[in-house]
C-alpha cells in the first residue's frame, strides 16, 4: 500500500498505465507549454505492423473495459468529460475516448490507441472544471507527444504494455473496483509496476502539455499547482492519522521528481502563460451539477478503503465552504469505522451536526442513535432510531432497530 499511494501520486493523478518506459523518446522533449504541438495528425492509425499489433491488441482491451460492470454508466457524465476532452484537443477529438470506471484511487492513464481511463477517484477530488482540465490536458498530452509509442518502440517494453493490458482486463472483469481492499491492493500492485519505468521527462512534457490545453481551452492554468498542492496535503495528512512520517519516495520511484518540485514546476509554467486580463473560468458549477448524482457513491467507496487520514482530506475539502449532513455524516462514519475508543466523540459530534442539516441521509439519524446510546443518552438514541425508522420506512434493519427501541 505504501508504494502504490507513491505510485498514485507520482503522476498529476496519473499513473499512466500503458505510458510504460522510455528512454527519450524520439523526439525531443519539451517542458515549456508555448513550444509544444501535436505529433499525430487527425484521425491517426498505425501504418507499421509492430505498432498496428499493439493497438488491436489494446482495441479488444478497450472492448471489454467498455462493456465492464464498473464502468461508471452515466451518458451525461460522460459526454461532460468527453466534451471537455474535445474542447481541449480540438482536431484529435475523435482519436481520443474516456472512460470512467468506480475505482476510489486518484488515477488516470491514457493507453497508446487513444483510450482515457478516469478513475472515480480522481473525480472524488477535484473541485472544479479547471482540475479536471488539468488531468485532461496531462493525460492527452501522453497521446499527442506519442510518448508510450516512443518508448515502447525503443525498448520494446513489453512488460509494462502487458501490466496495462492485465489492469485492463481486470477492470473489464469487474474484479478490481468496489473498494474492497484486497482487490484494491492487487490493482495497486499492477499499477505500481507498471509506473515506476515512467521518465520524468515525458511527465514533466505531459504537464506542460495539459497546462497549454487548458489555458488555451480558457481555464485557470494555475489549477494544476493547486490541484497537485492539494494532493501533497492528502498524503501528508493520510501518514499523520496512521502516525507515520510521510512516505519517502521508494527507489523504484527515485526517477520521479519530488512532488514538491513538480507542483513548483506547474505553478511557475502557469505564471509563465497566464495571459493578465483573459477572463479565466473555473466551472466549478457545472463541475458540482455532472457529479452531484455519484459524488458521496464515490466517497463511500473512498471511506471503505479504511485511510481515515485521506478520507477527512477529502470531506474537509468538499465541505469548503459549506459543510451538508451528507458529508457530516460520512465524517462521522470514517471515525467510527477506525474504531479507535478515542474517537466515539468524535462520530457523536459529527453524526449530531449531520442530524441538523437538511441533506443529511437516513442513516445519519440510525448512526447517530446507536452512537447516543452508548454514549449513555438512551432517551435521544431512542428518538434518532425512531426517526430513522420514520424516514425509512422499508429498512432492512427494522426488526433490530425495533429490537433495540423495546430495551
Ligand atoms: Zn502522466
Amino acid at each position: 500500500m505504501t508504494l502504490s499511494r507513491r505510485a498514485v501520486l507520482a503522476g498529476l493523478g496519473c499513473s499512466c498505465i500503458a505510458c510504460g518506459a522510455g528512454a527519450r523518446g524520439v523526439q525531443p522533449i519539451h517542458t515549456d507549454p508555448t513550444a509544444l504541438a501535436p505529433l499525430l495528425a487527425p484521425g491517426f492509425r498505425p501504418s507499421d505492423g509492430d505498432e498496428r499489433g499493439l493497438w488491436q491488441q489494446l482495441d479488444r482491451a478497450e472492448g471489454d473495459i467498455a462493456d465492464s460492470p464498473i464502468r461508471v454508466r452515466d451518458p451525461a457524465l460522460e459526454r461532460y468529460v468527453g466534451n471537455l476532452v474535445g474542447d481541449m484537443v480540438g482536431d484529435n477529438r475523435r482519436d481520443l475516448r474516456c472512460y470512467i470506471v468506480r475505482i476510489p484511487l486518484m488515477n488516470a492513464s491514457m493507453a497508446p490507441n487513444g483510450m482515457m481511463t478516469l478513475y472515480s477517484g480522481a473525480l472524488l477530488r477535484m473541485r472544479d472544471e479547471a482540475e479536471l482540465a488539468a488531468v485532461l490536458g496531462h493525460e492527452s498530452g501522453h497521446y499527442l507527444r506519442r510518448h508510450s509509442i516512443a518508448s515502447w518502440r525503443q525498448r520494446r517494453d513489453a512488460t509494462s504494455m502487458m501490466a496495462f493490458i492485465s489492469v485492463g482486463l481486470a477492470i473489464a472483469g469487474g474484479a478490481i473496483g468496489g473498494g474492497t481492499s484486497g482487490s484494491v491492493a492487487s490493482l495497486n500492485n499492477s499499477l505500481a509496476l507498471s509506473t515506476f519505468r515512467y521518465q520524468r521527462d515525458q511527465e514533466a512534457e505531459a504537464d506542460a502539455y495539459g497546462l497549454k490545453l487548458a489555458e488555451a481551452a480558457g481555464y485557470q492554468p494555475h489549477a494544476a499547482s493547486r490541484f497537485w498542492r492539494s494532493m501533497i496535503a492528502e498524503r501528508d495528512a493520510s501518514a499523520r492519522l496512521r502516525g507515520k512520517r510521510r512516505e519517502q519516495p521508494s527507489l523504484l520511484f527515485s526517477s520521479h521528481p519530488s512532488d514538491e518540485a513538480r507542483m513548483t514546476a506547474m505553478q511557475d509554467a502557469a505564471d509563465r502563460i497566464a495571459r493578465p486580463g483573459r477572463g479565466y473560468r473555473d466551472g466549478a458549477t457545472a463541475y458540482a451539477d455532472a457529479l452531484a448524482p455519484h459524488r458521496m457513491a464515490f466517497l463511500d467507496d473512498e471511506i471503505k478503503r479504511n485511510d481515515p487520514g485521506t478520507s477527512l482530506h477529502i470531506i474537509n475539502s468538499l465541505a469548503t465552504p459549506t459543510w451538508t449532513g451528507a458529508l457530516r455524516y460520512r465524517e462521522g462514519e470514517v471515525y467510527r469505522l477506525r474504531g479507535d475508543p478515542g474517537d466515539e466523540p468524535l462520530a457523536l459530534a459529527a453524526y449530531t451536526q449531520a442530524v441538523t442539516l437538511s441533506d443529511a441521509p437516513p442513516e445519519a439519524n440510525r448512526a447517530c442513535g446507536y452512537a447516543l446510546l452508548k454514549a449513555g443518552s438512551g432517551a435521544e438514541g431512542k428518538a434518532q432510531l425512531q426517526a430513522y425508522l420514520a424516514r425509512r420506512p422499508d429498512a432492512d434493519d427494522r426488526g433490530m432497530i425495533a429490537f433495540t427501541l423495546n430495551q
